[in-house]
């Protein structure tokens, strides 16, 4: 129990902190899987450090401000969740700390305008198409600029695909097995709508009917990871009126969002029982689309030739330590001839893309996105795959001075088959 500030004087949607904290025993198990702790070398930046001084903040002996550097360089990955024997639930920790610390906090004025700039971007696609062209231009004085806007303009794609307006249904073939809706995404749906394209094919080549509700937006992630939750919240209540119920379940291709939604649970704690019950109804139906494929039995495609392609599996964080997504994609794969999967060592170090982090701490997402396109390009692939729209972009971006630029794709394009 912590001391000072027992769960009752803690705002409800903040009472679940207490529990990773109290469950920690302070063994060290996870500190080197962390990808702050193997990089800074201190513990402070490490799982148990952050628990440590999170404890000690809630309970009133440091103040909040103190420990902003360490809270702040978390990149979310949850490997540590992942390598913790006591299951010690960091995510529930994190994201509400964040939240409780936020309105306690002196930001500055550039700060605020970086945020600024992440929230009312990214999540809207025809903003963040005219934000990409504008990056375009300041590209080649980017390290001129404040650090806070220099990462966005360099890591600001040089150019988008097309646009694909999709339709609001696609109808099974052949004999139907199930009906989903497809969360379309918010990044994704301006720097790789081909993803979006290929799961439709896949499920309803597979007998699924997709709905891709029209009104939908951006799922709220990128907000409730930098503890703007009253801003998810905003964003998922959009997503609850916008998409049926008369579903099977809720479709994302990208790890961030599907993490991201199924913690509405928590996001949502605090308010009044109809928002609860609203948020736990819509989280339940939330699946990746290679677990779900998974689950209904995945029909590989028809192939007229079988050409031997060794594939090099990178985890995402948000599916492999927050979903416990591992074995799926990789059973999918290789349920496809001449598919065989490989293994880069380090899977469990995150790539530095930890939805804004590449932006927000660029130097360490630079030392992460090096370190996993080496473990990648050593497995000797042909090609990288993954599922995860912001691993897909971090790890182009630093491939990009690679004489031999191993292709690059989303686990979906290859359970297409057209590739
Ligand atoms: S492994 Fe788990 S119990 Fe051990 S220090 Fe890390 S978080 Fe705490
Ligand atoms: S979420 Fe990732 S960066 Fe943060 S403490 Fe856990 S392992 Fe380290």
């Amino acid at each position: 129990m912590l001391h000072k500030i027992p769960d009752t004087a803690l705002a409800p949607e903040y009472a679940g902190m207490i529990k990773p904290i109290e469950a920690c025993v302070h063994c060290g198990f996870c500190l080197p899987t962390c990808p702050t702790y193997s990089t800074m070398g201190d513990e402070m930046n490490s799982p148990r450090g952050r628990i440590f001084l999170i404890k000690e903040t809630l309970e009133g002996r440091i103040n909040s401000s103190d420990i902003e550097p360490f809270i702040d360089n978390c990149l979310g990955c949850l490997a540590c969740v992942t390598s913790c024997p006591s299951g010690v639930e960091y995510g529930e920790l994190i994201t509400p700390y964040r939240d409780w610390a936020e309105s306690k906090r002196k930001r500055s004025t550039t700060e605020k305008l970086q945020r600024f700039a992440l929230l009312k971007t990214i999540p809207y696609p025809a903003r963040f198409r005219a934000a990409s062209r504008i990056a375009r231009i300041f590209k080649p004085i980017a390290r001129y600029l404040p650090k806070e806007f220099g990462a966005m303009m360099e890591l600001a794609p040089t150019e988008l695909p097309p646009k694909i307006d999709f339709k609001g249904h696609y109808p099974a073939l052949g004999q139907q097995r199930g009906r989903v809706a497809l969360l379309i995404g918010c990044a994704q749906q301006t720097l790789a709508p081909r993803i979006n394209a290929a799961a439709i094919r896949v499920l309803t080549r597979n007998g699924i009917e997709v709905v891709v509700p029209k009104s939908q937006g951006c799922c709220g992630s990128l907000a409730m990871h930098i503890g703007e939750s009253q801003e998810a919240r905003q964003a998922a209540r959009k997503n609850f009126d916008a998409f049926p119920t008369d579903i099977d379940a809720v479709i994302t291709t990208a790890a961030g969002c599907g993490s991201g939604m199924k913690e509405y649970t928590h996001l949502f704690s605090g308010q009044d029982e109809d928002q609860r019950t609203q948020a736990n109804a819509f989280s339940s139906k939330v699946m990746d689309i290679c677990e779900y494929l998974d689950n209904v039995g995945f029909i590989p495609p028809k192939k007229n030739e079988s050409t031997a392609i060794k594939v090099a599996y990178h985890d995402a964080c948000h599916l492999a330590h927050a979903q416990k997504i591992r074995s799926a994609p990789r059973k999918l794969l290789t349920s496809i001839p001449g598919i065989e999967v490989l293994e880069p060592d380090e899977w469990e170090i995150c790539c530095g893309s930890a939805g804004s982090y590449n932006i927000e701490h660029p130097d360490t997402a630079k030392i992460l996105g090096q370190r996993k396109v080496s473990n990648l390009y050593a497995t000797g692939a042909d090609l990288i795959a993954t599922g995860n729209i912001g691993c897909l972009a971090q790890i182009e971006f630093h491939s990009k001075d690679k004489k031999a630029p191993i292709p690059l794709v989303h686990t979906i394009e290859l359970l297409d088959g057209e590739i």
